[in-house]
């Protein structure tokens, strides 16, 4: 266990009174009194500006008292053993790596500190442990990019701009879910900073119960500052996006129920159905995500995707970069996700569409925005998944108590008004009420949700089952006896700590930042809705965000 040399109780010697400052700022002068000066962010400068304006959605940007950049694993050391031995005074702060969580407070804080990440995004191949050491604040494409020339890649991401800090502490959905399991099932090795300071290695050998922990548990243990994941050889895989019309719903449904159930047949395929309302076309139609993880063309298992006519299709031989440089979804709107998980059962997967189609006619006579979208996406979680995860040596996720194939649904508004907030939240959480509950009505409710999709109103951590939650709960407590990582920022995560006590909600900052952000965006924020050169399945769906290198 290390701590970094330069840690000292700065903030319990500055003299809060004498400077006249509020304890947020003191926690910001603090850290500016460490070796760390030049990497303490205000908001007067352009570099706190941009860290603030590239989280994925607009209305999670908040306006931090500070924001500071760690370059390596001792600068994270420094700041959380500044922000942590404060005497009196409690320096509340929030962790971000990529900032794709889409509610405000899950990687950002309103008044207090943000430790930016985004600095820390090297990927190191090592070849004789076949492992790539990659740090949290990259994103999953210049990952493969790093790894390509190796003929390497790892399970992550399938979106390119996407996170690696928070996507691997939450699960990890990938194109080779089927194959080797989740993303966190494949991780050799966590770096992580404790609350105390202290640098350790979680693995099979050192600190095990952590390093099972993190694979789900998310932030409730401390700072991960470098993941081993284990590579895969990286074949040329066989994907793209297929558009149909949304009269072929049914056949699509049945297909996905029988491509769920079949899936331990050929792990290699994979398949997201996602049906998307866009303001921009006016259209609502249903595009499929079909990756095969090596290079065969129309592999029999997608048989029953593939023989529905569609409107055009993107199907082409890829690596992985070029795949999730197509899936992407643009950044610089507001967004809601909500999340359930439930048995593999077409009437379940029925109502949620035809619920989808009567939200859109809810939305369209209340609507204030100009570019608004809306998708229901579904994924297959087999029990395969599972059993990959206890091979690997398990994970918190509890999955493996269910004892059948389970297919998840994704409900993912975007729009760019701050006057819809509640209309869009609101229908997002409407719509995962209505389904659990036929759901339960029928039987086929299942209690697991998603962290990494799952929206601040729910409880994912519940989901993963009383063991697991328990295991969590003591882990944190041996890790992180003070419950820094639980309590200290109260105005954060309910939805993915351990809730000890009650939590607060989110301060108004929100919506400070956000009209602040509606004027004066990104210039990518700044674009109409398509994006340079989006292949043609983007132009029939008029999904933003199918280009290039957004997020
Ligand atoms: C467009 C889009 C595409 C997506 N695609 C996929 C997909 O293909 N598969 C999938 O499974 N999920 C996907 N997701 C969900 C994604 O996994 C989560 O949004 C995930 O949190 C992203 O990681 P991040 O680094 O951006 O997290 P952040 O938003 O930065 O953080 C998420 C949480 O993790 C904590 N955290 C972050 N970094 C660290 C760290 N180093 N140590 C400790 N705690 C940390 C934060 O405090 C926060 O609580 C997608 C999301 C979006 C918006």
């Amino acid at each position: 266990m290390k701590v970094s040399s330069a840690a000292v109780p700065v903030l319990s010697i500055l003299p809060e009174a004498s400077l006249g400052l509020g304890s947020t700022q003191l926690c910001c002068a603090a850290l500016q009194a460490t070796s760390l000066r030049n990497q303490v962010l205000y908001p007067t400068s352009a570099a706190y500006n941009e860290s603030v304006a590239s989280y994925f959605a607009v209305n999670v940007q908040l306006d931090p008292t500070c924001i500071v950049q760690p370059h390596s694993t001792e600068d994270v050391s420094l700041i959380v053993s500044t922000l942590t031995q404060t005497g009196e005074t409690q320096c509340p702060f929030a962790v971000r790596s990529g900032g794709h969580t889409t509610w405000p407070g899950a990687a950002d804080i309103g008044q207090g500190v943000t430790i930016d990440l985004s600095m820390m995004n090297s990927t190191t191949y090592h070849k004789d442990k076949g492992v790539a050491s990659i740090q949290p604040g990259a994103r999953w494409q210049a990952v493969y990019k790093a790894l390509d020339p190796y003929g390497v890649t790892v399970p992550g991401g399938r979106g390119g701009p996407v996170g690696v800090g928070g996507f691997l502490i939450g699960g990890g959905n990938t194109f080779y879910t089927a194959r080797v399991g989740f993303a966190c099932d494949n991780i050799e090795n966590f770096e992580v900073v404790l609350a105390s300071g202290s640098i350790v290695n979680a693995n099979r050998t050192s600190h095990p119960d952590l390093y099972k922990a993190l694979k789900g548990g998310s932030i409730n243990f401390g700072v991960v500052t470098k993941y081993d994941l284990k590579t895969l050889p990286h074949d040329m895989l066989w994907g793209g996006l297929v558009v149909y019309d949304n009269s072929t719903t049914a056949r699509q449904l049945s297909a996905a129920v029988n491509f769920t159930n079949n899936i331990h047949n050929d792990p290699y395929a994979s398949w997201i159905g996602m049906w998307e309302y866009s303001s921009t076309t006016g259209q609502n139609i249903i595009a499929d995500a079909l990756e095969y993880t090596k290079p065969v063309a129309f592999a029999p298992a997608f048989h029953e995707f593939t023989s529905i006519p569609n409107t055009t299709d993107t199907m082409r031989f890829a690596t992985i970069y070029n795949l999730t440089q197509e899936l992407v979804q643009a950044a610089g709107y507001r967004d809601v996700f909500t999340t359930g998980t439930y048995k593999n059962d077409v009437k379940v997967l029925r109502k949620a569409i035809d619920l989808h189609n009567n939200n859109i006619e809810k939305a369209k006579a209340h609507v204030k925005s100009d570019y608004w979208a809306m998708d229901t996406i579904i994924q297959p979680w087999p029990k395969l998944f599972a059993q990959h995860s206890v091979e690997k040596g398990g994970n918190v996720l509890g999955l493996e108590r269910f004892d059948e194939n389970l297919i998840q649904i994704l409900f993912d508004y975007s729009w760019d008004d701050a006057r819809d907030d509640d209309l869009f939240i609101g229908l997002g959480q409407s719509i995962l009420e209505e389904v659990g509950e036929y759901a339960k009505s029928i039987g086929a409710h299942n209690e697991y949700i998603y962290l990494n999709y799952a929206d601040k109103s729910q409880n994912p951590l519940k989901g993963y089952g009383e063991e697991n939650v328990e295991f969590i709960s003591r882990v944190a407590k041996q890790y992180d006896p003070d419950g820094v990582f639980q309590c200290l920022f109260k105005f954060a995560a309910q939805s993915t700590r351990i809730a000890v006590e009650p939590i607060m909600k989110p301060a108004r900052a929100v919506s400070t930042r956000s009209e602040l952000a509606r004027s004066n965006r990104s210039p990518l924020g700044a674009l109409p809705p398509i994006l340079s050169t989006p292949p043609a399945v983007s132009r029939a769906s008029g999904r933003p965000g199918f280009g290039p290198d957004d997020g």
